[in-house]
């Protein structure tokens, strides 16, 4: 019998038109199940760290206070430490330390950090018309601890570069895309957890001073500031428009009766 060799050209399944089509299809596919893998595994991790006893959330976040030496506090820093520790003592929170730091720079925004640390802006405070306008960043940031977003974060982050190193390698475009896509997902995250913290900020606010003037302070800086496109693209990614955010604090104001004067 003679071999007859197969024309195999028209059973290619990977002619020249298909090519692109399949590879993205494959791509959308493997982004897909990668997002779907970091959100089960994200809801796994905030479901364990949610149930972090007092004791180990303790242990956990000591690992971390050593990360930066602590220099001596201006007197600013002094002034508003102290307005940071009534709030930390009225709040559900009072087993815990926090340090407060005044960073300077025309930035309108706080952070919230791993060692325990609330770093705020003296642009901020200086355009505070109130102490209770820092008060209520300082609570709204207290409101991350109450959360725990960092140790969910700092899982969530592990996670999507073990899944992301261990399919693709470090380098890869595709890493990148995979990463950004995520990124998006993870931003919705935060969204949500900004508007927690607002509540609980105000919730705080309310506790400490028995009356929430001043509550929304901070958004009427972050919209007068949001002129400046940079800034405002990279704070509006990760937090919901300040309009919303203050609306959302006023229904809150009046459907819990809490003492305020409109700005
Ligand atoms: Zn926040």
């Amino acid at each position: 019998m003679q071999f007859e060799p197969k024309d195999t050209e028209l059973e290619n399944n990977y002619g020249d038109t298909n090519y692109a089509k399949d590879i993205l299809l494959l791509f959308g596919t493997f982004l897909g199940l990668v997002v779907v893998l970091y959100a089960i595994s994200g809801f796994t991790i905030d479901y364990f760290i949610d149930s972090l006893s007092l004791e180990n959330e303790a242990k956990v976040s000591k690992l971390f206070s050593s990360i930066e030496a602590k220099t001596e506090q201006s007197e600013d820093e002094q002034k508003y430490q102290r307005v940071l520790n009534q709030l930390v003592a009225a709040s559900n929170q009072s087993h815990k330390n926090f340090i407060l730091k005044i960073k300077s720079g025309k930035i309108v925004n706080a952070f919230a950090h791993m060692n325990q640390e609330i770093s705020i802006y003296d642009y901020v405070i200086d355009n505070s018309k109130t102490e209770n306008e820092v008060a209520m960043i300082l609570a709204h940031e207290l409101g991350h601890y109450h959360h725990r977003h960092h140790l969910k974060a700092l899982g969530r982050v592990g996670i999507l570069l073990s899944i992301s190193t261990m399919l693709l390698g470090v380098d890869s475009e595709i890493t990148e895309a995979v990463f950004n896509t995520v990124q998006m997902v993870q931003m919705t995250f935060s969204r949500q957890q900004e508007t927690d913290c607002d509540l609980y900020g105000l919730e705080l606010l309310n506790k400490r001073y028995g009356n929430v003037t001043g509550a929304t302070g901070f958004l009427t800086q972050i919209e007068k500031d949001s002129s400046d496109l940079e800034s405002a693209v990279q704070y509006f990614s990760t937090h919901p428009h300040p309009k919303e955010r203050k609306a959302l604090i006023e229904k809150v104001i009046e459907e819990r009766g809490y003492l305020y004067q409109k700005p």
